[in-house]
């Protein structure tokens, strides 16, 4: 089917040869007819036996049924922390705990390969980048933070800087394993003890991290990991047992648990959406720039929270840009996320590619230029071309909600004041690109952009040390380096 799709793309693209397709083995994987919710250290079904199908996106086949957490089950997981937090995990010196996030650490590495094909087939992203970004980058979080487990005290939070509880932690499903790293690696070194929720539609790796957690001989309680739709974490954020909520996700939910934060004691991290603004001087290097808008935006089929969905490009060069962008989106592979030669997989689910097609009909109806690579999509399965808008204002909703797919808005600019003006006209604050090459020029735009990570030649770059997080409607808190340890300590 990819090498179908990609065949089709490069060959309407004038290029005269395809490539011959590279399928990643699935077999790496064994997937589970079943499988359970992971409580204090091992796997059961719901209290009440419910439980719910995921499926591969790029197929619609489906993959396991999973066990729907309900407000029993919270209540026995939120237990079974609290007791792996008094008895153990807050006792345990810092220097064991790393141990044990170092073996996890290592674990994720050795089967790497099985977690990366396990995220494609469930989230439906393409196998290189599950391979390269997102299974490398959760073992950097847990070696990163094993790091910081034993010197706590010395890390600028006083001489004994206190964990706060039992942390409930909610994400989303376009970083499955990544978010919940994100997650679970800074909560365990600071000494908190976990309750996870993982997305619906994705929620495979989370369990297999929950046998990692197993395999590391991680005391029962400390990792919990519970499946289930939005029910399960609005009844998990609601729980009075959860003495710190992290939240990954839409800002309309993020909204509903502040509100809900906001009458107990829970400390609160929230990580919402965005609508960045990559943008291009004049005087960048184009070829560079190019690359960045690209995998700005169609790296992981746009479905990222700092996305630079809004191309902002200086009037000067926006024609040779679009150009260049044009003749690059005409080389990119789309079908089978797992064929090695896949830019762009498959859209996450029904109801975020309805999203999607509503948004860009909108671009349509509001009087954008809307245009795709010649590109035959899937007979099965949720697709969406790279899509490029024109003639776009601010005023349009493309231009003003975050999309979350593979469609990028752009806009021109003649002034770097007006670049900053339309870059920061919008209620989010999360991330944002520049390119130029004068470096006075990047210092300058880092300082009035309105957004808590600022790119400068480079775009999506992530690192465990560097924190990361927004300003406005894209939350609040940062996850990250020193200051994602604070976000689960009592300082
Ligand atoms: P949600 O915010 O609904 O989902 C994020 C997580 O929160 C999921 O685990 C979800 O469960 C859970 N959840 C849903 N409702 C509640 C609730 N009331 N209380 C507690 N937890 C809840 O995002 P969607 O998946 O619905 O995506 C909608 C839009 O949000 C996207 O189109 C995109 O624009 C944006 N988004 C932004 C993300 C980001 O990283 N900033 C990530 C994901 C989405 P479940 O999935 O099972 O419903």
């Amino acid at each position: 089917m990819a090498s179908k799709a990609g065949a089709e793309l490069t060959a309407r693209s004038g290029t005269t040869w395809g490539y011959a397709p590279a399928p990643e083995s699935r077999d790496v994987v064994s997937i589970d007819a079943e499988y359970g919710l992971f409580v204090d250290g091992e796997f059961r079904p719901a209290a009440d036996g419910t439980s719910f199908a995921t499926i591969n996106p790029a197929t619609e086949e489906p993959l396991a049924r999973v066990a729907e957490a309900g407000p029993a089950d919270v209540e026995t997981a939120v237990t079974a922390a609290r007791r792996a937090y008094k008895k153990v995990w807050r006792r345990m010196p810092g220097s064991e705990r790393a141990k044990y996030l170092y073996r996890i650490a290592r674990v994720l590495q050795e089967r790497a390969r099985e977690f990366a094909v396990l995220e494609s087939l469930d989230n439906g992203k393409p196998i290189r980048e599950s391979r390269d970004v997102d299974v490398p980058l959760a073992a950097a979080h847990f070696f990163y933070y094993a790091g910081w487990a034993d010197k706590l005290e010395y890390a600028g939070f006083g001489r004994d800087p206190r964990p706060l509880g039992v942390a409930g932690q909610v994400i989303p499903w376009n970083f499955p394993l990544l978010m919940a790293a994100w997650k679970l690696a800074p909560a365990l070194a600071a000494g908190n003890t976990c309750v996870l929720k993982p997305a619906e539609t994705t929620p495979l790796t989370a369990l297999l991290l929950a046998q990692v957690c197993h395999q590391a001989g991680l005391p029962p309680g400390v990792v919990n990991v519970l499946t289930g739709g939005g029910e399960t974490g609005a009844a998990l954020v609601r729980h009075p047992g959860v003495d710190k909520i992290a939240f990954t996700g839409s800002t309309e939910v993020g909204k509903q648990i502040a509100a809900v934060a906001a009458g107990t004691n829970a400390k609160l991290t929230l990580e919402l959406g965005g609508k960045a603004a990559n943008i291009v001087f004049d005087d960048a290097p184009v070829e560079q720039a190019i690359e960045g808008i690209v995998s700005g935006i169609f790296f992981n089929q746009g479905h990222v929270c700092c996305a630079g969905s809004r191309l902002l490009v200086q009037e000067s060069v926006a024609d040779i840009v679009l150009d260049r962008l044009r003749s690059r989106l005409a080389t990119l592979q789309l079908g089978d996320p797992l064929d090695k030669n896949t830019d762009i997989g498959a859209i996450n689910s029904r109801q975020q590619l309805d999203k999607i097609t509503e948004l860009a009909a909108a671009g349509d109806a509001e009087g954008a230029e809307r245009w795709s690579p010649p590109c035959r999509l899937p007979d099965r399965g949720f697709w969406f071309p790279p899509t490029v808008f024109t003639g776009v204002s601010q005023s349009h909703r493309i231009a003003r909600e975050e999309i979350f797919g593979p469609v990028l808005s752009v806009l021109t600019f003649r002034t770097p004041e007006e670049a900053v003006a339309k870059a920061n006209n919008t209620p989010y604050g999360l991330s944002a690109g520049v390119w130029t090459e004068k470096g006075s020029r990047i210092l300058w735009l880092a300082q009035r952009l309105r957004a808590g990570v600022v790119w400068a030649n480079t775009y999506n770059r992530f690192d465990p040390a560097s924190p990361f997080g927004g300003y406005q409607e894209s939350g609040y808190g940062r996850e990250g380096g020193r200051p994602g340890l604070a976000a689960y300590l009592d300082v």
